[in-house]
């Protein structure tokens, strides 16, 4: 509701510069934006029809699968997000990809009614280009701990190809366990059960998707001890009560996380979600001008390992740095 106020009084805004004269000038291009956490899936991913926006009350309106990628890019776009992980079923990622290669980073989903593609087909996903982060990782979802034996392999595999990895952390939507996914358990959310995993595998490049929350002390401890991981502000940017989110990203800030952080929508079947996303980021007024272009851009441009030039061009297919694995070029 906060969100259509301020678009309201936005409305206003530029009313009264029209009144003045300024309705002539162009508004500023938009900054660029990396959304670290978009979902690919079908429009009625949740159900037929969708469920409403859990803030606004609206039903999205997408009645196919085609409506529903349309409304999401046509946001990417209006918000000037430059790359978005599009995490989800690989038929539907296959579709975003193809729909708009420049912007859509291919990504993956596991969940209890998308198990993880074996370790050979995510190789041959990476080579050719249609992977680019391991995640969404929904482990808690399907009762499946970081540091189970059965993710050995991906762990692994994501080591050995550089491949950034997205693993979800913290919370669910309420009742999860009696409706969706009976093996959730929000402790497998805790950061902490990431521990083993990047003590064995050192060179995991993994964010925590959500930033841990609501487990503050341990997400604090994790990114103290294990400076290579970084966090997405994702779904608790906007759904979350707000004063409860910017305490937390203000915990984080405090204890000197401000260049690991990123920004990200978790979207879902809401794409008005990442605009509502965006602007939880930007009402933290207690945030630099600075800090807020390393969550929303800078911190996703050095974890990702993107080119920058490319990026600003806009003409590469995703943008990376090459990666040994890729090209041979030097890896930053
Ligand atoms: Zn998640």
């Amino acid at each position: 509701m906060k969100f259509i106020y301020e678009i309201a009084s936005l409305g206003l805004l530029l009313c009264v510069c029209a009144s003045h004269g300024f309705a002539q000038q162009p508004s500023p291009p938009r900054q660029p934006i990396i959304d670290m956490h978009i979902h690919a899936t079908g429009w009625d991913h949740f159900g037929n029809p969708p469920p409403p926006n859990a803030l606004t009350g609206k039903v999205p309106t997408a009645r196919t699968d085609k409506e529903f990628m349309d409304a999401t890019l046509a946001e990417l776009r209006r918000y000037n997000v430059v790359k978005a992980i599009a995490g989800g079923p690989r038929e539907h990622v296959s579709r975003w990809l193809a729909a708009d290669p420049g912007r859509i980073i291919g990504g993956t989903m596991m969940a209890p009614r998308f198990p993880l593609p074996d370790v050979k087909m995510l190789r041959e996903d990476f080579h050719a280009g249609r992977l680019g982060v391991l995640g969404e990782l929904g482990l808690p979802y399907a009762g499946v701990a970081p540091n189970d034996e059965q993710m050995e392999p991906y762990w692994a595999l994501a080591e050995e190809l550089d491949m950034p990895v997205g693993l979800h952390t913290g919370l669910a939507p309420p009742r999860t366990p009696y409706t969706c996914c009976p093996k959730f358990r929000t402790s497998l959310g805790n950061p902490a059960l990431l521990e083993e995993v990047l003590i064995r595998h050192p060179k995991l490049r993994v964010y925590l998707m959500h930033a841990g929350y609501p487990y503050l002390q341990e997400t604090i401890a994790i990114m103290h001890m294990y400076p290579q991981v970084y966090a997405d502000l994702a779904a608790i940017d906007w759904l979350r009560p707000r004063a409860a989110f910017h305490e937390y990203l203000r915990a984080l800030v405090r204890e000197g996380f401000s260049k690991r952080l990123m920004f990200g929508s978790d979207q879902m079947v809401w794409p008005e979600g990442i605009g509502m996303a965006i602007e939880g980021i930007e009402s933290a007024t207690f945030l630099t001008e600075e800090q807020k272009r390393d969550i929303f851009y800078n911190n996703a441009v050095r974890f990702l390992r993107l080119d920058e030039k490319k990026l600003a061009r806009g003409s590469s297919r995703w943008g990376h740095r090459r990666t040994s694995a890729w090209s041979g070029l030097a890896v930053e």
